[in-house]
C-alpha cells in the first residue's frame, strides 16, 4: 500500500525547509506520494518536481488557498493542479496581494501595542514580500523575546481580540473551488476540525462546499482528535466527499507530526487519490 502525505509546506510559504529538502525528507521517511501545498503559492513546485524525480517519489502539485466563509477563515487544498493555469495563477496572485496589505496592517497593530518593527522582522523571516504569514510574525515575536515559542504567540497575539489581529477578507469559497477546477485539480477542505464553528454551522459549511462542487475533506490531520477523525469520516460518507490525509508539515521543531506519519484512512471512505 502506498504512503500518501497530501499537505506540506516549504520556505515558499511558512515552512522551514526549502521545497527540495521537503521532498528529500519525505522520500527518506518512506512517503510514496507527496503534495507540496504552500499557502497561496505555487512557486516551490518546480524545484520540488526536480527533487521528486531524483528521489523517486511522486509529487502532486498543490497549494493551500486562504478563503473567507462568513466570519471564518478556511483553508482549501488544491490537489493535482496544473500550476500553469491562468485562472489559478491570477487567483493566487490576488490572494497574495491581500496578504501583503494585511501583513503591513498586522505590523501597525503590533506597533500600536508597543511592539515596533514587527513587519520588518516578519519580512526577515520570510522568503518573499508577497508571502508573509502570521507564522513569520510568530517567529519574529519569539526572536524578539515577546513569547517563548510560536504556540504561545498564538495565545497572546495575532488572534481575535489580541494585538496583531486584523480582520481580512480572503478569496470566496466558490471562487477558490472554481480556480482549482479550472486547473484540473481537486478542492479539499483542509483540517475541518480546526475551525471554530458549531456542529450546525459545520453541516452548513459542508453543504456549501458540496453545492460549490468541492471534492473532498481532510479526514486525517494532526490537528484532529480520534473523535474528529471518526466524525469527519462520517461527514465524508454522508456528504459524498472524498477523504484526504496530510501531515501539514512545517519543519523540524514546528510540527507535531513528521512527513508521512499519518495512519491509514478509516474504513468506508473514498480516498481522494482513488483515480490518480
Ligand atoms: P496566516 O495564513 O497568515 O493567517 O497564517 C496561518 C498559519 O499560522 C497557519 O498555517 C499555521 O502555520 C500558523 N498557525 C496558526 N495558528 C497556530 C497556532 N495556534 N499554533 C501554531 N501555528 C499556528
Ligand atoms: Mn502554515
Ligand atoms: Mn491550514
Ligand atoms: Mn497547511
Amino acid at each position: 500500500m502506498l504512503r500518501y502525505d497530501l499537505h506540506s509546506h516549504s520556505t515558499c510559504s511558512d515552512g522551514l525547509l526549502g521545497p527540495a529538502a521537503v521532498v528529500r525528507r519525505a522520500a527518506e521517511r518512506g512517503v510514496d506520494v507527496l503534495a507540496l501545498t504552500d499557502h497561496d503559492e505555487i512557486a516551490g513546485l518546480a524545484e520540488a518536481r526536480d527533487a521528486a524525480a531524483e528521489s523517486g517519489i511522486r509529487l502532486i502539485d498543490g497549494a493551500e488557498l486562504s478563503v473567507s466563509w462568513r466570519e471564518v477563515t478556511l483553508h482549501v487544498l488544491a490537489l493535482n493542479i496544473d500550476p500553469s493555469c491562468p485562472a489559478l495563477v491570477d487567483g493566487l496572485a490576488g490572494i497574495r496581494d491581500g496578504r501583503s496589505t494585511r501583513a503591513r496592517r498586522i505590523g501597525d497593530s503590533l506597533a500600536a501595542a508597543g511592539i515596533p518593527g514587527a513587519y520588518e522582522g516578519a519580512l526577515r523571516c520570510a522568503t518573499s514580500e508577497s508571502l508573509i504569514s502570521r507564522t513569520h510574525f510568530a517567529r519574529f515575536l519569539v526572536e524578539a523575546g515577546h513569547a517563548r515559542e510560536t504556540r504561545e504567540v498564538f495565545q497572546r497575539y495575532l488572534v481575535a481580540g489580541k494585538p496583531g489581529h486584523v480582520a481580512h477578507e480572503w478569496a470566496g469559497l466558490a471562487q477558490a473551488i472554481d480556480w482549482i477546477h479550472a486547473a484540473g485539480g481537486q478542492a479539499v477542505l483542509a483540517h475541518p476540525g480546526r475551525y471554530k464553528v458549531n456542529a450546525a454551522d459545520m453541516r452548513e459549511l459542508l453543504g456549501e462546499l458540496r453545492d460549490a462542487s468541492g471534492d473532498g475533506i481532510e479526514v486525517l490531520s494532526p490537528s484532529h482528535t480520534a473523535a474528529q477523525i471518526a466524525l469527519f469520516a462520517r461527514h465524508a460518507r454522508v456528504f459524498g466527499f472524498a477523504a484526504s490525509s496530510g501531515s501539514d508539515y512545517h519543519g523540524p521543531g514546528e510540527s507535531w507530526v513528521d512527513l508521512g506519519d499519518m495512519p491509514q484512512l478509516p474504513a468506508g471512505v473514498t480516498p481522494v487519490w482513488q483515480d490518480w
